[in-house]
Order: structure tokens, then sequence, then C-alpha cells
């Protein structure tokens, strides 16, 4: 089988995922389609579910051995296994033509393409038997939620038990299953129109976490007695001046972005707001500097309710960890591009955006690279964003995909970086309120505080 031959299948599921978006949690329809044709294509192999509609794939070990277990013959280097992930979830952008009236989901983020390229490489992979020639074990994990949007929904969830991660990663991570992968390749669409057919390596991401603030004063009547009352909506206000002005005191160097909005509101004109809530990102490239800046955010809130007269109520919800991508895993996808007849431009020297992914986790736990391809027109999250090249994303890059993996067990770095859960757990709850539940079962072993290098604790922040 070629990437022509299964292109006319790949294209008609990637396209049926463009107009049928679905919120991260909710990816029902698309982890069926994905479910399918797993089976369709699997040759019996086992698909197994994770979290609500996580889907996981694992190709036997062409060494016929358990993989990635050392001590086994002592001469030869352990065999790893690497997971290709794909993300299930599209983006809220309502002003895009294509999206959902209901809920304002689009693909502006090209998950949907993600999805196609993995699955064409796995049919490939299994219908020509191409993966017994990988010096690696190979397994295909579709990952829900990456997008961090639909909250109230996840808090839903989260209440009522179904996940305990906003993030789709870490709720997996938490799942368990990356336990048996010793490394990760991740997927992404990149923004803009490229002249050329195109893929990037190495572009670090933002670390992001979330804050609500919620300003509380008191109500009165705005035109009779504005007197007695203490306006929230001003604090508010003078909060996102504060961030405002407080950015000549921020490093430029480490990307640091805010972007405080109002979600919604309940304020009439004729009452004076007795209650105000404004959210935020937090990101930088920095871990250690997003847990400072993260504290001077809540100075702001504080220190800007008080001087109106009124209170303000801070929550903190960890977004991702910043992503460094592994520089020794990138040599399979430079080698592959060097041979590769279509691909024509690689983009290499971006060195790191504030754009955040919760690859950042995963990266986190063990070297990750994410292989991002051009084929797209518009803004990546914008009203324009569409899949302009579909011959490049769906054939083009899943061939040069294979030919990186089946080389990667040569580019994989020795010894191979690997972190726990558990101190995964450790570093955000160094700077933010870690979601209960979260905690690894085996507490008991696990080291206490924070990590050694981890940023410092940020003044306290109230779970509401
Ligand atoms: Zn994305």
């Amino acid at each position: 089988m070629s990437f022509e031959s299964i292109y006319p299948e790949v294209r008609a599921l990637v396209d049926g995922l463009w107009d049928h978006p679905e919120l991260g949690y909710r990816e029902e329809r698309t982890s069926r389609a994905v479910e399918e044709f797993l089976h369709r294509h699997g040759d019996g192999l086992r698909v197994e579910r994770f979290s609500t509609t996580g889907l996981k794939v694992a190709l036997p070990s062409a060494a016929g051995a358990s993989p990635a277990v050392p001590g086994g013959d002592p001469a030869a280097a352990p065999r790893r296994r690497i997971a290709v992930v794909a993300e299930l979830d599209a983006v809220i952008s309502p002003a895009h033509p294509d999206a959902d009236p209901t809920t304002g989901a689009v693909h502006a983020c090209g998950h949907h393409t993600q999805v196609g390229i993995a699955l064409a490489a796995f049919a490939q992979l299994v219908a020509t038997g191409a993966w017994k020639q990988a010096d690696v074990d190979l397994t295909f994990v579709f990952v829900p939620a990456e997008e961090f949007v639909d909250l109230a929904h996840r808090a839903r969830l989260r209440e009522e038990g179904t996940i305990t991660w906003f993030g789709g990663k870490p709720e997996a991570m938490m799942l368990g299953v990356f336990d048996d992968v010793d490394a990760a390749v991740c997927l992404h669409a990149i923004g803009g129109l490229q002249e050329e057919p195109t893929i990037e390596i190495d572009c670090d991401l933002a670390g992001f976490l979330y804050k609500t603030v919620e300003f509380e004063g008191v109500a009165s009547h705005a035109g009779l007695d504005p007197f007695s009352g203490t306006n929230a909506y001003a604090m508010a206000t003078l909060f996102t001046t504060a961030l405002g002005l407080g950015r000549q005191q921020l490093r430029e160097d480490v990307l640091v972005r805010m972007n405080p909005v109002i979600p919604s509101t309940e304020m009439t004109t004729n009452v004076v707001p007795h209650r105000a809530v404004v959210g935020t990102d937090v990101r930088s490239i920095d871990l250690d500097y997003l847990g400072e800046v993260a504290s001077r955010v809540d100075r702001a809130a504080h220190g800007c309710a008080a001087a109106l007269g009124g209170t303000a109520h801070v929550r903190t919800e960890m977004g991702y960890l910043p992503f460094v991508q592994d520089r020794t895993m990138s040599g399979a996808f430079r080698e592959a591009f060097a041979e590769d007849p279509t691909i024509t431009r690689l983009i290499e020297d971006r060195g790191a955006i504030a754009a955040a992914g919760d690859a950042g986790d995963l990266s986190f736990m063990m070297p990750t690279v994410q292989l991002s391809y051009g084929g797209f027109d518009g803004t990546i999250h914008g009203r324009d964003f569409r899949m302009v090249d579909p011959e490049h994303v769906l054939i083009a890059v899943p061939r040069l995909l294979v030919a990186a993996l089946l080389r990667l067990g040569a580019h994989l770095p020795e010894p191979l970086p690997r972190r726990t859960y558990a101190e995964y757990v450790e570093t955000i709850a160094a700077i933010a309120p870690v979601p209960e539940g979260a905690a690894p079962a085996a507490a008991a072993d696990a080291p206490s505080p924070a990590a050694p290098g981890a940023p410092v604790p940020t003044s306290p922040s109230e779970a509401r």
C-alpha cells in the first residue's frame, strides 16, 4: 500500500472531521471514526480506549521481546517504544465560517490533519509490514482535549469524576497511557501560507497557567445611592490597567504573555456591580519565571481590590508546561527530510514561540519532538484557517514521518531521560493547585515538596 493509494480514504475521514468538529472530551464521533479506521487497517491489533475518547494501539515489537526492558542482552541497546501522538479536538473560534453554529467549534488548529497523518502512517506501516524494519517499536495514541477551552464543561466532568486534568495529555499520563512508551512524536499544523512544501522541527513552546480573579464589592443603586456601593467592575478595570503597566518590569527574553478578559457578566447600568470576574492566561517559555509572574498577578489583584475597598478571590489552574523539543530525536527528521523527494523546505531555527500545548507536559516525562507541517493558509485559531495543500499534508508528511520513525532508534538520547508522573505532579504543585485526585496512588514513596529547580510557590491562591 502506498500513501497515494490510501489517500482518498484518509482525505474523506479528515474532511469528515472538518465537517464535524468536536471540543475536548466530547470527541465521540471523531473517536469512533478513528477507531473504525484502526480496525479496518489494524490487522486484528487491539485498540485500547482511555479517558473519554482517547485511543491507543500498539504495533507488536519487531524484536519479539518486551520493549525497553533493561537487562535483557547486556550487549544490545535496549529496544525503545515510540508513541506517535495525534490530538482529536477542535478549538472554539465562532467567527470562522465553518464553525459549528451551536458550539463555535472548528478545526482551526488543524488537529483533524494530525489524525489523518497518524492514520495514514499507521495503515501504511501495517499493510507493508515496514514496522518490522524499524529499530524501535511503535504505538499510536489519539489524545482528547489539547485545547484549553470549554472549561465549565471540563469542571463538570471533573466534579463527576470522569476526568481529573483539563488537558488530555496530563490525563493520559495519569492513567498510565505512556507508561510503556520511551519517547514521543507529536504533530502540528503550521499557520500561514507556506510558499513551498514545508516541515518544521525544534520549535519550542511556552507554558501557561490560568488565573480567574473574582472581585467582590457591594451592590447599590447606581443613581440614587452609588455612595454605599463598592464597585467591583472598577476594581477589575484597575487590575487590567495594573497588568498593562506592569509589563514594563517583565523580562522580554522569555515571551511573557497575558490576555485578561471578562468572560461573562451579569452587570446592568443601574446597579453598582458587586461582582466582576477577570480571567487571564499567563504564559512564558521559562517555568520559573512563569511562577514569578503569576505571583505578581495575584499581588496586583489583591492590591487593586484593596485600593477600592473590595476583595479579590484568585483561583489558579495550571495550563501546560513549556515544551522543549528533544534535539537528538530531531536528527531522524532531518535525515528523512534530506532524502525526501517532495518536501523542499525545512524550518529549524525559530527557537521558541508563545503558543502552548500539552506536548509540553509530555516532554517533561520523556524525550518528545513535534513535527510541524505546512499546507495551510490563514491564522491558527483564526477565522480564515484552512488546508490548501492536502496532498502535502496527507501524503508527503506521513511518508516523511514513517521514514523518520523507521530510523528513530539511532537518534534517541542516551541515557534516555525519564521523569515520573509523581515528579510531574510535584512540579505543577509548586506553582498552581493540583486537581483533587491527581496525586499518584503510591504517594507514600513519592518525594514530597518542590523538586529541585522547580519554581518557588506563589502567594497562596484561594481554591473556591
Ligand atoms: Zn493545536
